[in-house]
């Protein structure tokens, strides 16, 4: 399983396309790593990322880290890159942990669309300085909007050029965003993007095998994204609370963050991990889950799915790389 634990919703960004910086988590309610030590079960996780809300305005990251080092194969932390130093200070501690920085385009773009002057320029401080501190697991994690469509391919470039790899997301509406406005009007525009980018992908010239392989699997991402953006059925089906959950600032454990409203199946101050997945509101959140309508369609929610389905995904990689 993987988990995703959004450590805060203090934000120190000012996105177009989220509104968590609205709705702050007080740090006095915020999961403590205490708790996430005493009731998560040790060696079950294949990943768990650190999400927010922006995780280095967390105090106590470095020992959020050391806790769950012991429970997650991988430890990801997703960030807005604001805060270059706190980034580098958990590489030289734990130069295992994957970083995502978001950077969603060139400089004024990237400003605009995350509300703060100078953003980009420390987006980029912090992946260089994650690269220079030896960090093998960088990447961009890419928001993209009407804004910025025209900026895939030159950030996938770049991407290419640091030798690092690219995450893509489209905005989407749900309780965690506090947004119900984020749309994609020119479709047409956004599928041509689309298709460029996963060509680009499945034809891929990095010159290390495993980011080319890996660049497959990213078409297949995309391709699932293409489908969102055409508003048809997602390629797979989904496995919230299954293959994958998340836990919020307060404790509570959600099948996921797509949903209209907020669905809890418990809450980590007061129940074991994984008492909460064996409990009836666990039960009741899985049917929920296999009813849902959405068609969303997230890096954190489809990888699982991908892994959980590989054969299928292997497949289409087959046909559309090698047989199309
Ligand atoms: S998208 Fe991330 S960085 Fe931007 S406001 Fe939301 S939580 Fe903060
Ligand atoms: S499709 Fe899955 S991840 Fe998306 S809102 Fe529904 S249950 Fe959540």
């Amino acid at each position: 399983m993987d988990l995703t634990i959004f450590v805060t919703y203090r934000c120190n960004a000012r996105c177009i396309m989220c509104n968590i910086w609205q709705h702050p988590s007080l740090p006095s309610v915020e999961i403590t790593p205490e708790v996430l030590s005493r009731q998560l079960p040790d060696d079950v996780f294949n990943k768990i990322t650190l999400s927010g809300g922006e995780p280095t305005l967390r105090s106590d990251l470095l020992e959020l880290v050391r806790v769950l080092l012991s429970k997650g194969r991988r430890i990801e932390i997703i960030s807005n890159g604001l805060k270059p130093e706190k980034l580098i200070e958990i590489a030289t501690r734990y130069p295992s942990t994957i970083f995502r920085i978001s950077l969603d385009g060139r400089a004024s773009i990237h400003d605009e669309m995350r509300g703060t002057p100078g953003a980009y320029e420390l987006a980029m401080r912090s992946i260089q300085g994650l690269l220079d501190q030896g960090v093998s697991n960088v990447g961009i994690s890419l928001t993209l909007g009407e804004k910025n469509l025209s900026d895939l391919m030159p950030l996938y470039e770049l991407a290419c050029s640091l030798g690092i790899e690219m995450s893509v997301t489209v905005p989407h509406n749900s309780f965690y965003f506090h947004k119900e406005d984020n749309a994609i009007a020119d479709q047409p525009a956004w599928a041509a993007e689309f298709r460029k980018y996963i060509h680009a992908l499945l034809h891929s010239r990095r010159p290390s095998l495993k980011l080319r392989i890996k660049d497959w699997f990213r078409a297949y991402l995309s391709y699932g994204l293409l489908l969102h953006v055409l508003r048809e059925t997602r390629p797979l089906p989904c496995s919230a609370a299954e293959a994958f959950c998340f836990i919020d600032p307060a404790g509570d454990v959600i099948p996921c963050h797509g949903m209209a409203k907020k669905m809890s199946m418990g809450n980590l101050k007061e129940q074991s991990f994984e008492g909460i997945l064996h409990s009836e509101a666990a039960g009741k959140a899985r049917k929920v889950v296999s009813a849902c309508q959405n068609r969303c369609w997230m890096m954190c929610t489809a990888v699982p799915m991908m892994k959980k389905n590989i054969l299928p995904v292997v497949w289409w990689i087959a046909k559309n790389r090698f047989m199309g």
